[in-house]
């Protein structure tokens, strides 16, 4: 097997000095993580310096360090570790012969990353690449890059980003064959005063696109226009995805299975007809976005559709567990990995659709700006539309919530998930339909796991 990277390769890529001939099969920064074979990257941050971990991660296997400080064992050593970082990743991109894919938006950009690498590699097992969890900043896109093999046909690369400024850079070291905006929505908007001001930040994904390139472009959102003028002058194609009539790749039909949806897709003359695993509108959504995406890298459809019926679950997005109440059980469905408005209202429209009796327990929404009380008043709406019997409201920021809800349904309004915990543990009966989201710091996780335990 040929290495990921030799020292020669990591020198010459950063300007660095390597102390010793060695190759890497792996990257990591995260001293936690390293394994055989790796490079260990030793990053200077905030809160402590990785050349701590150094004779660590040599201990655990790392085949090599990458420092900027001299350190004892095989290492490149360079002038700026994070400067490295982004110049091993553009080498890796450089080097690359295959097709690029970025993915932005503002909810759905790891469950699309995800499902675009599952549809694209299950052509030839192992020749598509993906930034893994949510690695989308300033360190995590760049590592995806430097951990992507030689010979991959195809890399799927999650952007993400707080402030204006940050994609038009990240895209720029991604630089694309084909980039999605999966959606707009308030989410992260600390930073924003607008979603359209969040939609013009999102759009500076297609500024990276390399010449020939094509924007995929969500049909059903209201800065489709504004999306389409931003991709204008870096796209050679611009193509749209959606539910809406006039889409170019369209869900012509989409129906609530057993265990998911079946949808019928259209794109121009051509049709296809898939199961999709998960429920919910706002996978249909994602799904329609992925195959234009592969039909952008001409990539197999019939395979993607098929990657799609077979698609899990992710932790904390979506996945369904099924629990031991008394004699019986109960459905789970835990989205405990974040939350804000556009994403609790699909997940809400989810659980309306469930047999049983419906519970949730919902953390609050954070990184909301000002307008976070409004946000989680409007909530109330959506909860009495999915049925919903019981309530527990999780952290301060749901008082507002708990109040336009009086009267409305039963709830109960707790300071933390230990204490939602109990609550929901005290009403839980079989038959039961329990969806549990909430922004992750306040670690619905946890209730997750304990009710896993009785699986
Ligand atoms: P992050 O910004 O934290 O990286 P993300 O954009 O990667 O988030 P995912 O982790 O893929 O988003 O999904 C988070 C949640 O958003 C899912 O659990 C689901 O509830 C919801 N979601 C996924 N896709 C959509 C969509 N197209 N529209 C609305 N909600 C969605
Ligand atoms: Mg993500």
């Amino acid at each position: 097997m040929t290495a990921l990277w030799t020292a020669a390769e990591i020198a010459a890529a950063t300007g660095g000095v390597a102390s010793a001939d060695f190759d890497v099969s792996g990257v990591t920064f995260d001293s936690r993580e390293v394994g055989p074979g790796d490079l260990f990257l030793a990053l200077k941050g905030e809160a402590t310096d990785g050349h701590r971990f150094v004779a660590q991660a040599l201990a655990q296997g790392a085949a090599g360090a990458l420092v900027s400080d001299v350190v004892e064992g095989p290492h490149v050593l360079v002038a700026d570790t994070v400067a490295a970082l982004d110049a091993l990743g553009r080498a890796a991109r450089a080097r690359m012969h295959g097709q690029v894919i970025g993915v932005t938006g503002s909810v759905g950009k790891t469950g699309t990353k995800e499902a675009l690498f599952a549809a694209l590699d299950r052509v030839e097992p192992g020749c598509a690449h993906r930034s893994v969890k949510s690695y989308n900043n300033h360190t995590g896109v760049p590592l995806s890059l430097a951990r992507m093999p030689r010979d991959a046909r195809f890399g799927v690369f999650e952007m993400g980003m707080n402030h204006a400024g940050e994609l038009a850079q990240l895209t720029r070291l991604v630089r694309p064959h084909v980039a999605i905006v999966t959606a707009i929505a308030p989410a992260h908007m600390g930073f924003f005063e607008s979603e359209a001001a969040i939609a013009a930040a999102k759009g500076e994904i297609f500024q990276g696109l390399v010449p020939g390139g094509t924007a995929v472009v969500p049909f059903d959102s209201a800065y489709r226009e504004q999306l389409i003028d931003a991709a204008r002058p870096y796209a050679e194609r611009i193509v749209t995805f959606g539910l809406g009539k006039g889409a170019d790749y369209r869900a012509v039909e989409a129906m609530r299975t057993a265990n998911g949806t079946f949808v019928s897709a259209r794109f121009g003359v051509r049709e296809l007809s898939f199961n999709l695993s998960q429920p919910g509108a706002h996978w249909v959504s994602n799904a329609i976005a992925i195959l234009a995406a592969v039909d952008a890298v001409g990539g197999d459809m019939e395979m993607a559709g098929l990657a799609l019926a077979e698609m899990g679950g992710l932790a904390g997005r979506g996945a369904r567990t099924v629990v031991r109440v008394g004699e019986g059980e109960a459905l789970v469905i835990d989205e405990s990995y974040n939350a804000n408005p556009a994403s609790m209202r699909a997940t809400l429209d989810v659980l309306r659709q469930e047999a049983g009796r419906k519970l949730v327990v919902l953390g609050e929404m954070r990184e909301l700006g000002e307008q976070s009380p409004a946000f989680h008043a409007e909530l109330a709406a959506p909860i009495e539309a999915a049925g919903v019997s019981h309530a527990v409201l999780v952290g301060e920021a749901m008082r507002p919530l708990a109040k336009a809800l009086e009267g409305r349904i039963d709830f109960v309004h707790v300071p933390d998930a230990a204490m939602a915990r109990e609550r929901l543990e005290a009403v839980l009966a079989p038959g039961d339909a329990v969806l549990v989201k909430g922004s992750n710091g306040v670690r619905l996780s946890t209730l997750v796991a304990a009710l896993a335990e009785r699986a």
